[in-house]
């Protein structure tokens, strides 16, 4: 990719993007490795250029098939609870990849992300953008990642940016020796919870942490 489109000029450049670390910090957004890889992350290659120039607004924008690119705040928080409580981070998987904004801020602060979508399409721009950025250690699955990816599993950490009605066992299950799992349930009404096993037996403990808007986890394969 050609180096300016890469950097952004105007309204998707650095100083619009220091803007939102900003309004990051004010939102109460505190690990300096995670502003620090937001800051330096070009969003708005991560969407159609009719719309990138609202790349750094804080809020959800379409990325097409009926889904959203997750707004900065919510991909800050996600990842700021998920450094916060796991030990280890060699091994991370996602559950929806969409555009590839949350699989690129993770793969800059973990050892290797794996990262399941549903929707084909959505999951090849995604893998292209990663190449384009030099990010060596992100693999794709196209599949339904409410199973998770059970052969790459073990997880030290499982973040969905898709909220199921109820807790997935097969996420649960996928979870390493003091793994944690944070992620969003709920229909209407969705709240962000942070789940962590506890060493290696089977008792998880469950924080609920704030009300959330996330697109539904769907079944199957799927292109809306
Ligand atoms: N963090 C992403 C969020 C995308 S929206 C971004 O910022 O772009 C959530 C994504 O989850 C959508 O792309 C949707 O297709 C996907 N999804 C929904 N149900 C899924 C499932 N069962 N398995 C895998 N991906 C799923």
């Amino acid at each position: 990719m050609n180096q300016n489109l890469m950097q952004g000029i105007g309204m998707t450049s650095q100083r619009t993007r220091e803007r939102l670390v900003e309004r990051l910090l004010d939102q109460g957004v505190s690990n300096w490795e995670v502003l620090d890889v937001m800051r330096n992350t070009p969003r708005h290659i991560f969407l159609d250029e009719a719309l990138s120039h609202r790349a750094y607004e804080d809020t959800a924008l379409p990325i097409g098939f009926g889904q959203t690119l997750s707004q900065p705040y919510i991909v800050a928080r996600m990842t700021e609870i998920l450094l916060g409580a796991a030990g280890k981070l060699d091994k991370v998987l996602e559950v929806g990849t969409g555009s590839g904004y949350q699989t690129c801020v993770l793969a800059q602060l973990v050892g290797q992300v794996y990262s399941v979508e549903r929707i084909k399409p959505l999951q090849e721009k995604a893998r292209k953008r990663m190449r384009d950025l030099g990010l060596r250690n992100v693999m794709f699955k196209h599949a339904d990642g409410g199973f998770g990816w059970p052969e790459k599993g073990p997880f030290n950490a499982i973040l969905s940016a898709a909220a199921p009605q109820r807790m997935p066992p097969e996420l649960l299950a996928q979870l390493a020796p003091d793994g944690v799992l944070v992620i969003p349930i709920g229909g209407e009404k969705q709240e962000l919870h942070l789940v962590m096993r506890e060493g290696d037996s089977d008792n998880f403990v469950t924080q609920i942490l704030e009300p959330v808007k996330f697109v539904p986890l769907k079944p199957g394969l799927g292109n809306a």
